[in-house]
């Protein structure tokens, strides 16, 4: 990009001012965006807590009174939240599984209630049953913790 030209102003005293405005405004650029990304900062770290409050109040009504499950945060905000783990339990043969929702294929907006007709039990599928997932808790770890790598 070629260098922006400001015209020369006739006195010195007007050079004197351009070349201090000049200064101003390229020391005010690194100000400003350095000021930007501490907000941008700021904002993301308050969006993560209120994810990770919008999970946490859902867990609560769940283990109170285990629904309704509509509404409840998507899963981009649980795992954005730290509850990157659903536990769900089938309603036909009570086999109780941990959903890494991180690894999901369904896209990020999904919400975590409407995975309840979504995921299968492989015992009952293997039944040729296609029973809906019971949803218990959003969870920041698998109860069996994987092993570690
Ligand atoms: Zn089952």
């Amino acid at each position: 990009m070629a260098p922006k030209h400001h015209p020369t102003p006739l006195s010195g005293g007007d050079r004197k001012a351009l070349a201090k405005e000049l200064g101003k405004s390229r020391a005010m650029t690194s100000i400003l965006a350095a000021q930007s990304a501490d907000a941008r900062a700021k904002g993301e770290a308050l969006i993560r807590t209120a994810d990770k409050l919008l999970a946490e109040s859902w867990n609560e009504r769940m283990w109170a009174d285990g629904g309704p499950i509509d509404p409840s945060p998507t899963i981009d905000q649980a795992v954005g939240g730290g509850y990157p783990w659903l536990e769900i339990e089938c309603s036909r043969c009570r086999t109780k599984r941990d959903v890494d929702l991180a690894a999901l294929r369904h896209p990020p907006t999904t919400f975590v209630h409407d995975l309840a007709s979504r995921l299968r039990c492989s015992k009952c599928a293997k039944a040729n049953r296609r029973p809906p997932a019971t949803l218990l808790q959003l969870a920041q770890r698998p109860r069996q913790a994987a092993p570690e790598t």
